[in-house]
């Protein structure tokens, strides 16, 4: 059959934080073409962060028209490429005008904090409302609601259009499937990943939660895209315009259920831990959701046949604190370039750095811990601060991996990892020596894009069922060994904790 060719391509848009990605996987599951871009990163005030939601479609764009001239040059078709994955950065929150098609204001991105004082105003009025046990989220500024209210409240463009009637509200997938089809088209959709970040969503059902609609006060007064799983032959509609015009897209995941699925963490007690802008552990739980009593969210994994939950810990910084010494303190010029600076002492001499830029997430969750480094004196290097900013992400998968053991009374024997900063191998081998258990990286760490096209594949039957990706990205992979004593792993840890408890309540 026309599947069984070698001749069949899956493309995959991976939309993340900082930058946007097209690539073109084989059967095998290699990426045999890809085109990568960074885009504007907008912070306009502290704890403020931004993005054009017009130059992320544009990106996406540029993306597919490169990625295809190098696939063409490689000698393929462009026809061979028989469907499109999404996969991109959640929770971020995009506002467009229904009738129009044309964004009211910039993407609020994850990572921002401005709707504290909305967060802080709706913990006092949730009483009784148990809002956690219906959407498996903690009210943080992290989720989108909260996003979606703040805009609401202050930007008058987008006040109009919730009086008018005319709002339409939708996280990156929505906004990429609504743009990429054609505003004409109208298909405006998202998938059970990306929606059950929202708070507006019950876990269970996977439908918009009334109770939860009306806790944010926007029942019946915006225009939400409909609720789809994950891998779908039509929900998404096709390419409108381009390169690709004409393909379908057929899977579509948020990063990290994306990241899980390329890692083929198919089973119940299998879990991943992605280190790109932010870290985010997922940690498969299988058919019924698992609510958290440790600080960790309850999500939707992935939503194939039928929706696979997962725990979740969440760490805001991860790259983005590598980015910091780089961008903001001049340390040195390329994100890599960490990994000589950090190497260039023995230890972190004796600094701890609480990477607290948005608050501490998973499984702290202290809104008002601020960015601190202690321990300095006289002796402190820039490669001791270096040094505890790749430790600042150990040490918080470190603790959510203990909350996961709490609440699911199973503890890891290996963890797999991925994304931008697992390409560090002192950030590897720091992470293997504080859990104590091996640290897992694949050979081929697009493991997000791989998850998306899988997707896609799926529904289609370039890949007919799970045991067909068995041997896909399996070979060549890295293990990184514990090498220190769990004594001393865990006098490290409990200086980390320390460190935690000093960051808190600093107000502005
Ligand atoms: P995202 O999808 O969130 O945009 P990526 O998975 O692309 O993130 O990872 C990007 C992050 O990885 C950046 O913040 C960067 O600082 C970090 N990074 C990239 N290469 C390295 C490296 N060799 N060592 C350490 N960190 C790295």
């Amino acid at each position: 059959s026309l599947m069984e060719s070698s001749d069949i391509f899956v493309g995959s848009i991976d939309q993340g934080t900082t930058s946007t990605r097209f690539l073109i996987f084989n059967r095998d599951g290699e990426p045999v073409a890809s085109h990568q871009v960074e885009f504007g990163q907008i912070y306009p005030h502290p704890g403020w962060h931004e993005h054009d939601p017009l130059e992320i479609i544009a990106s996406v764009e540029t993306c597919i028209s490169e990625a295809i001239t190098k696939f063409e040059t490689a000698g393929h078709g462009r026809d061979s490429i028989k469907c499109i994955g999404i996969t991109n950065q959640r929770e971020t929150s995009i506002v467009w005008d229904h009738e129009t098609g044309e964004p009211l204001y910039n993407g609020i991105v994850w990572t921002d904090t401005r709707s504290q004082s909305i967060v802080t105003e709706l913990r006092q009025k949730s009483g009784a409302v148990k809002l956690s046990e219906l959407c498996g989220l903690p009210l943080s500024t992290y989720s989108s609601a909260p996003k979606l209210l703040w805009m609401i409240r202050h930007v008058p463009k987008v006040r109009d259009a919730f009086d008018r009637g005319t709002l339409a509200f939708g996280t990156v997938d929505a906004w990429l499937v609504y743009r990429l089809n054609g505003v004409d088209a109208n298909v405006f959709v998202s998938d059970s990943t990306n929606a059950s970040r929202t708070m507006l969503v019950n876990l269970e059902t996977l439908k918009y939660d009334e109770t939860l609609l009306d806790f944010f006060g926007v029942r019946g007064k915006i225009h939400l895209p409909k609720i789809v799983p994950s891998s779908h032959t039509t929900a998404y509609g096709v390419i409108g315009s381009g390169a690709l015009a004409g393909v379908p897209i057929m899977g579509c995941l948020g990063d990290q259920s994306a990241a899980l699925v390329g890692q083929k963490g198919f089973s119940p007690g299998m879990a991943k831990n992605t280190y790109g802008t932010g870290c985010f552990l997922l940690y498969n739980v299988g058919e019924r959701p698992v609510l958290s009593t440790h600080g960790l969210l309850a999500t939707v994994a992935y939503h194939f046949d039928r929706p696979i939950y997962a725990l979740e810990g969440s760490i805001a910084v991860a790259g983005s604190g590598i980015k910091f010494l780089q961008n903001n303190l001049g340390f040195f010029a390329e994100s890599k370039d960490v990994n000589e600076l950090a190497n260039s002492v023995d230890d972190n001499g004796g600094c701890v750095f609480v990477t607290a830029f948005s608050g501490l997430f998973a499984p702290y969750w202290i809104d008002d811990a601020k960015g601190t480094i202690f321990g300095i004196t006289q002796y402190t290097q820039k490669g001791h601060i270096a040094r505890a900013t790749l430790e600042a992400t150990c040490f918080q998968t470190k603790a959510i991996l203990d909350a996961m053991e709490k609440d699911s009374g199973h503890v890891l024997s290996e963890l797999a990892v991925d994304g931008g900063m697992s390409n560090s191998e002192l950030a590897m081998q720091t992470q293997a020596d504080l859990i104590n258990i091996p640290v897992y990286r694949p050979k081929m760490r697009e493991t997000t894009a791989l998850g998306a096209a899988i997707a896609a594949g799926l529904a289609i039957g370039v890949w007919r069922n799970f045991a067909e990706l068995r041997d896909i990205n399996r070979a060549g992979g890295t293990v990184f060994e514990p090498q220190v004593s769990q004594t001393k792993s865990k006098e490290r840890f409990e200086e980390w904790e320390k460190a935690v408890n000093m960051s808190r309540g600093w107000v502005g």
